[in-house]
């Protein structure tokens, strides 16, 4: 509780430090026509860096919120810091017009709002479900690939770029000429990119743990569960119900990530299970995988465990189709 009052404190008052700093370094324009514009841009510019560090799914804030309230967080951060920045261009285009320093603040604009549509439309279905013809332009992207997933996850990353013309255009600002202005520019774009460098780059070898697929065991419908053995040590601690992103690496099959629970329970130390549901490319070649072959799991993440919520009454688990693997978890635990 006080880890997630922490980081909602920190993540408030960050734009209202930058905004305190860029006002008193010249309070005779800022604290006239250009406060509002200023309060607006330097909104956007905090809480687009922001996305940045929320889309690295640092563990540490994951475990208090729970992955999913997280990237709905991430989502909601992500359309209000675009039309934030987009009210501040809308103002400030009329006082700047023409200055080269608005250009990359431009085309970082034209990057996230592109971005987030995408995500919005092909991650988080969000703005299919608002309107519905949307699902046939979806389903038709879908077929050709480009709609899918993980390719849609390849494109988000474009949001490093959007951020990193967006930090050029703040630093050709008049506002970066403080040297407090310019060290919080700075400090937030360092974040955020080391956070994306992290997580991208470094996390494998910090965060993954490394097992050894031992056996499949097929299951009734098209499900497969894959037996994994810690190639160093024992398994790692987590709760039933949790969660990793696995990785899988053999020639033939792609090694992106997926999420999955993990099935078995957490007393057992020697063995993992992961029970997948044969639903789309990456998971209909899961019965190829073979016994030796290297995986990489990233976990544990979720917060849906009952050890983590008074359940002392006792509990219900429904599920359906495949959502049964975290309850099979629970329920041997
Ligand atoms: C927290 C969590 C736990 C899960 N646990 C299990 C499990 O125990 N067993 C199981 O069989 N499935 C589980 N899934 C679903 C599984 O991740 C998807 O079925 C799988 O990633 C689909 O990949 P694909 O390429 O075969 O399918 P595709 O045809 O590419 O996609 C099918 C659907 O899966 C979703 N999806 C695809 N890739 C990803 C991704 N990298 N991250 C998130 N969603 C994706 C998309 O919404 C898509 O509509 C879980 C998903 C989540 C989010």
């Amino acid at each position: 509780m006080r880890k997630r009052a922490l980081f909602l404190a920190a993540y408030f008052l960050a734009p209202f430090l930058l905004i305190m700093a860029i006002f008193s370094s010249n309070t005779g324009y800022y604290g006239a026509s250009g406060f509002i514009p200023m309060v607006l841009g330097a909104t956007a510019y905090t809480l687009l860096n922001a996305q940045l560090i929320l889309s690295a799914r640092p563990k540490w804030i994951e475990a208090s919120f729970g992955l999913d309230r997280f990237y709905r967080f991430h989502g909601l951060m992500a359309v209000i810091a675009v039309v934030l920045a987009l009210a501040h261009k809308l103002l400030e285009g009329r006082t700047f017009p023409n200055s080269f320093q608005t250009k990359p603040g431009e085309m970082a604009l034209v990057l996230f709002i592109g971005v987030s549509t995408l995500a919005l439309v092909f991650m988080a279905d969000t703005l299919v479900r608002l309107f519905l013809p949307l699902r046939f332009v979806r389903a038709f992207f879908v077929r050709l690939k480009i709609g899918k997933y993980n390719v849609q996850k390849i494109l988000h990353n474009v949001s490093v770029l959007a951020v990193a013309l967006a930090f050029l255009h703040v630093m050709l600002t008049y506002s970066a000429h403080n040297p407090l202005v310019k060290a919080l520019y700075i400090l937030y774009v360092g974040a955020a990119m080391g956070f994306y460098l992290y997580h991208k780059v470094f996390r494998k070898w910090f965060a993954g743990k490394w097992f050894m697929v031992e056996a499949l065991v097929p299951e009734s419908g098209s499900m497969t569960t894959l037996v994994l053995r810690p190639r160093k040590g024992s398994v790692f601690s987590y709760l039933p119900g949790q969660f990793g992103f696995l990785r899988v690496f053999q020639r033939g099959i792609s090694s992106e990530e997926h999420p999955f629970s993990i099935s078995s329970q957490p007393l057992d130390k020697s063995r993992l299970r992961i029970t997948i549901k044969n639903l789309g490319d990456w998971t209909g070649g899961v019965r190829n995988i073979q016994p030796g072959s290297k995986v990489l799991l990233d976990a544990p993440y979720g917060r849906f465990s009952p050890p983590l919520y008074d359940c002392k009454d006792g509990i219900v688990l429904i599920a359906g189709g495949v959502g049964i693997t975290p309850m099979l978890s629970i329920l041997s635990y």
